[in-house]
């Protein structure tokens, strides 16, 4: 690695795992190959015994995809990384590689639709149990946590509804119940939160969030001890072909460059979007962490520097007046997606958390009114503007 660790973020997002060819170039080199050619027969069984380091398929390993995940390590202060396609990759082969029939494996309800699904639905064809608890409640993980279990994977802040769990706490149980400690730290990105640095063994990110943070790629990241990546992830990732495609390492690895930029001043605006929605008659109650009216707000700041870039609010007069305010607003886009520069608005009930039912949603508080803003990087004062008129005209109309 060129640059060592004692660089602060920024730094190590703009020079990070850098490796330069003989050419010199200034900007990372993108090697957009297959495959690799050996000098001779030998070196070619060398490489395969392991006796010669070369790159041999670019399945297995890729310079431009390596110089991802070192800077990706080096941000995170990380042993390992592993990068994949995309997030729902990076949380399958986690689990996939880690688990096996008979396993147990707690999770926190509130989930990432496709998260849920693995849990819920894939994991259990392979005979491995998947538990659920209201990750808010310490309680039910110490029940969940009092039998033997292999592995834990929650999401703090959850989305949409911005639940907090206490990263410590959960980690110190699972590890009397021999569990490895998944987060899944999408809704803070690795600036705002480092899981690995409050107990957690395992941080998995979708970079199609705010890495990328302009909405161009997919790609996920698995970031851990040296050992369970080399040993237990790796083979399962090698054999089983995520890859990630080198040329989007090398849009990540430009996203990186500016990721602190940008999740700061998004996080800015974000602070000043739901001040002023709280604000706002027809606004039943605005979720965000730094909020003190945030229900975990104490959590949220111990373990998170700022609040990030999603604002989830409650329309009074459920999913029509829901509807109306996002119909009506100008600038802010309508997407399910989230970590974009543009600002986007998603109704859940009715998209990302359609298919988990009624049931499941009433008791993740997912009402029929609420609104998840991602907040982007245009002019904040635009942005209260866009909510102002489309606020107003919802009370017009009402
Ligand atoms: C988007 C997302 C994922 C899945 O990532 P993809 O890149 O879409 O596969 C997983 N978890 C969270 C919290 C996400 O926001």
């Amino acid at each position: 690695m060129t640059v060592p660790p004692r660089f602060r973020p920024a730094t190590l997002l703009v020079h990070g795992g850098t490796e330069r060819t003989p050419y010199g170039e200034t900007s990372e080199a993108l090697f957009l190959t297959s495959g690799f050619v050996y000098d001779n027969a030998e070196q070619a069984e060398a490489t395969f015994v392991g006796t010669v380091q070369h790159y041999q398929y670019s399945r297995f390993g890729n310079p431009t995809v390596v110089m991802l995940e070192q800077r990706l390590a080096l941000l995170e202060n990380a042993e390992a990384c592993r990068v994949t396609a995309t997030g729902m990759a990076a949380v399958h082969a986690t689990l996939m590689s880690h688990l096996k029939r008979g396993d147990r494996l707690v999770a926190s309800r509130a989930l990432f639709g496709s998260c849920h699904w693995i849990v819920s639905t894939l994991l259990p064809r392979y005979g491995i149990e998947g538990v659920f608890v209201d990750g808010g409640d310490l309680e039910q993980w110490r029940t969940a946590l009092s039998k033997p279990t292999q592995m834990v994977l929650l999401e703090t802040p959850s989305n949409p509804m911005l639940d907090i769990i206490d990263l410590a706490a959960v980690s110190e149980l699972a590890h009397k119940a021999g569990a490895l400690v998944a987060v899944d730290n999408v809704f803070a990105t690795p600036l705002l939160q480092q899981p690995l640095t409050l107990g957690a063994d395992i941080v998995i990110y979708s970079c199609t969030k705010h890495i990328d943070g302009q909405g161009r790629v997919l790609g996920g990241a698995v970031l851990g001890p040296r050992k369970w990546i080399e040993d237990t992830l790796q083979p399962f990732i090698r054999n089983t072909g995520p890859a990630l495609s080198p040329f989007n390492a090398w849009m990540l690895l430009k996203g990186l460059e500016t990721l602190p930029l940008r999740v700061n001043a998004a996080t800015a605006s974000a602070g000043a979007v739901a001040d002023f929605l709280a604000a706002q008659p027809g606004i039943v109650r605005v979720l965000y962490p730094e909020r003190s009216d945030h229900p975990q707000h104490r959590l949220a700041m111990s373990q998170m520097s700022a609040g990030g870039s999603l604002v989830t609010f409650d329309v009074a007069g459920g999913k029509d007046a829901a509807f109306k305010v996002m119909n009506a607003l100008r600038l802010v886009k309508i997407s399910n997606n989230l970590g974009d520069s543009k600002s986007l608005a998603t109704h859940p009930a009715t998209t990302t958390h359609m298919r988990i039912g009624a049931e499941e949603r009433a008791r993740l508080g997912i009402g029929d009114g609420v609104v998840r803003l991602s907040v982007g990087l245009e002019d904040a004062a635009d942005l209260l503007d866009d909510l102002a008129g489309a606020l107003a005209g919802m009370r017009d109309s009402a």
